[in-house]
C-alpha cells in the first residue's frame, strides 16, 4: 500500500489486491478491519481510479475522507502505512457505473467524498480519449474540501468536452468557484436535454439531487444515485 494526502482530513490510499479482476468506474470496495481481540468492522470505499488501474498495473486507489469520531474512516486516513495489509473485498457494484461505451452526455452531481466514484468514471473518459460530453458539479463545505483539485483544474482547461462546476456552501469559494448549495438554477445550467445523471455523496445532498433533477423533467431511469451516509453538505 502506498498512500498520499488529499486534503487537510483525506488521503488516498493505493492498494495492491493480492487478486483482482477488474473493476468498472464506479465501483467499490468493502474494506475490513480485525482488530487484535477479534473486533471486525466493514465499510464501502468507492474506487477512485479508472478501470485499468491507478498507477501501477494491479493497484486501486481509494479516497477516505475521517469524519469527525469515525471508527474506520479515522483509522485508516491516519494510521494505515506503506506495506501494511488490508481486508479487501470487491469490486461490488453493477448499477452506479459508466462505460465510455454507454455514451453520453454525463450530469455527474457530488458532494464532499462522493466524488470519488464520479471521478473514477471522468478519469476513465480521459483514458480512453472519449469526447463524451461530461458536466460536473461539485459541492464542497470549504475550499480546502475540494479533493483531486489540481487534477480537476487541468482537465476543465483541456477544452475537450468536460465542464466542470464548484460551489462552496461553507467559506469564500476561490476565483471561478461558486457560493452555495446546489438549486434549481444551478441544476437548469448544467443540464442535458437527454443523457445520464448520476448523484452521489451524503444521504441529504442525493435526495436533493434526484429531487431538483426528477423536477426539472429527467426521466427517472437516466438517475443513479449513491448515498454515502447521514450528514448534508
Ligand atoms: C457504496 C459506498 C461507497 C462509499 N465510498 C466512500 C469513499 O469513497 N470515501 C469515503 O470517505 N467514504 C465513502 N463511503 C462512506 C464510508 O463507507 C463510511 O460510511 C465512512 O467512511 C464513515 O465510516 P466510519 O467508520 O469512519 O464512521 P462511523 O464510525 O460509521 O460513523 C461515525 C459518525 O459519522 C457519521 N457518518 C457515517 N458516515 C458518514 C458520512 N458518509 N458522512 C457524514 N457522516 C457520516 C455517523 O452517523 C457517526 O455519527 C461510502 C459508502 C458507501 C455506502
Amino acid at each position: 500500500m502506498a498512500r498520499w494526502t488529499e486534503t487537510h482530513s483525506a488521503a488516498t490510499l493505493r492498494l495492491r489486491p493480492a487478486s483482482w479482476r477488474g473493476h468498472r468506474a464506479g465501483q467499490h470496495v468493502d474494506i475490513r478491519l480485525t482488530a487484535e481481540d477479534g473486533y471486525q468492522a466493514e465499510r464501502s470505499y468507492s474506487i477512485a481510479s479508472p478501470p485499468n488501474g491507478g498507477g501501477a498495473d494491479g493497484t486501486i486507489d481509494v479516497t477516505i475522507e475521517r469524519l469527525e469520531d469515525g471508527e474506520v474512516s479515522a483509522y485508516l486516513v491516519d494510521e494505515m502505512q506503506p506495506g501494511d495489509l488490508l481486508e479487501v473485498r470487491g469490486p461490488i457494484g453493477g448499477w452506479f457505473v459508466w462505460d465510455v461505451a454507454d455514451g453520453g452526455p454525463l450530469l455527474l452531481l457530488a458532494g464532499g467524498s462522493g466524488i470519488v466514484p464520479v471521478m473514477a468514471m471522468v478519469r476513465h473518459r480521459h483514458q480512453q480519449g472519449s469526447d463524451v460530453r461530461v458536466r460536473m458539479v461539485v459541492s464542497v463545505r470549504t475550499e480546502e474540501d475540494l479533493f483531486y483539485a489540481a487534477e480537476l483544474t487541468e482537465l476543465a482547461a483541456a477544452g475537450d468536452g468536460f465542464e466542470l462546476v464548484v460551489t462552496v456552501t461553507r467559506g469564500e469559494p476561490a476565483a471561478g468557484h461558486r457560493a452555495g448549495r446546489l438549486d434549481a438554477a444551478l441544476l437548469d445550467e448544467m443540464r442535458w436535454n437527454g443523457g445520464r445523471a448520476y448523484a452521489c455523496g451524503p444521504n441529504g445532498f442525493v435526495e436533493t439531487a434526484t429531487g431538483l433533477l426528477v423536477a426539472a423533467g429527467m426521466d427517472p431511469a437516466e438517475i443513479r444515485a449513491e448515498r454515502f451516509g447521514p450528514s448534508g453538505i
